[in-house]
């Protein structure tokens, strides 16, 4: 195993308030690792400081192999950033952009191949001002892609999509992570964080209250069952036992038959309240 990220102990402080108040976090390469929580709980300073461009009032910090503190322009160049969308004007087009921002990398992707992987190949020759909310987003991810990263950053990467283009955003980011990067997201949304992400941790005021896989953070596997059927329902820990006890029951099939577990947002919700 290559850790990609490690955090010991990391803090920041704003005046009164403590963002960040003692972060620990392993990220193993090639994984794509999911950072939830609500506003203000501290994730975009936490992102910020791993990106190099927040500095960190104590802890240790490592970002492949580097001390973000410290960054170097050939450790920049291994990292994509893919920031919430700035609202700059731009008038030159896709195309010009992206072939711009490559000339920035030692060892860029093919620009018309990053166009294309992103869904943008008949825009490319349109202005950038001219693109919608969901393109002009889409757009910023190929701008993280570009230098060919081993480690990617997007921070709350589909806010304001709609669904269509969601679905296809975690395409693109399943791609990335099928060919081997490394993805750090924070996100708002649990379908989300459940639908790419190996392992995800909570934060919340400024901590991490939990970290596991999307299936069993926070005890969600082992978490009593809820079995429903018609006429009843029973909370369980042994959900198969009381299944298997109504089938007698019913000769057969159970009817309206549903076993229903916590669902990641019960668990988060549950975690943040804590
Ligand atoms: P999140 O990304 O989880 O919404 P942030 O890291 O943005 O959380 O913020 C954590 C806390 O730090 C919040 O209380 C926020 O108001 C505060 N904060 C963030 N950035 C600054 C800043 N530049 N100056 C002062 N306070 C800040």
């Amino acid at each position: 195993m290559t850790t990609a990220v490690r955090v010991r102990g990391l803090a920041k402080r704003y005046g009164d308030v403590q963002a960040v108040g003692g972060i620990d976090l392993d990220i193993r390469a090639g994984e794509v690792f999911a950072i939830l929580g609500p506003n203000g709980a501290g994730k975009s300073t936490t992102v910020e400081i791993l990106e190099g461009y927040r500095r960190r009032d104590a802890g240790e910090v490592s970002v492949l192999g580097t001390d973000p503190g410290r960054p170097t322009r050939e450790w920049r160049s291994r990292i994509g950033v893919v920031l919430q969308t700035a609202n700059d004007v731009a008038e030159a087009t896709v195309r010009e952009t992206i072939r711009h921002f490559a000339g920035y990398y030692p060892n860029p992707a093919d620009p018309d191949e990053v166009i294309e992987r992103v869904g943008l190949t008949d825009k490319a020759g349109k202005r950038i001002r001219q693109l919608s909310g969901g393109q002009r987003r889409r757009m910023d991810v190929a701008l993280g892609v570009i230098g060919n990263p081993e480690l990617l950053f997007l921070d709350e990467p589909t806010t304001g999509f709609d669904p269509e283009a969601r679905r296809r955003f975690w395409e693109l980011i399943q791609d990335l992570a099928h060919q081997g990067t490394t993805i750090v997201l924070t996100t708002h949304y649990l379908d989300e964080a459940e639908a790419l992400a190996n392992r995800v941790a909570v934060v919340a005021r400024g901590r991490i209250v939990a970290e596991g896989t999307p299936a069993t953070l926070g005890g969600r596997a082992t978490a009593k069952a809820t079995v429903h059927w018609a006429g009843g329902s029973e909370e369980t820990d042994t959900p198969t036992k009381t299944v298997l006890e109504l089938s007698r029951r019913f000769d057969g099939e159970i009817p309206e038959l549903a076993v229903i577990r916590p669902s990641l947002e019960d668990i988060y919700l549950r975690l943040i309240e804590g």
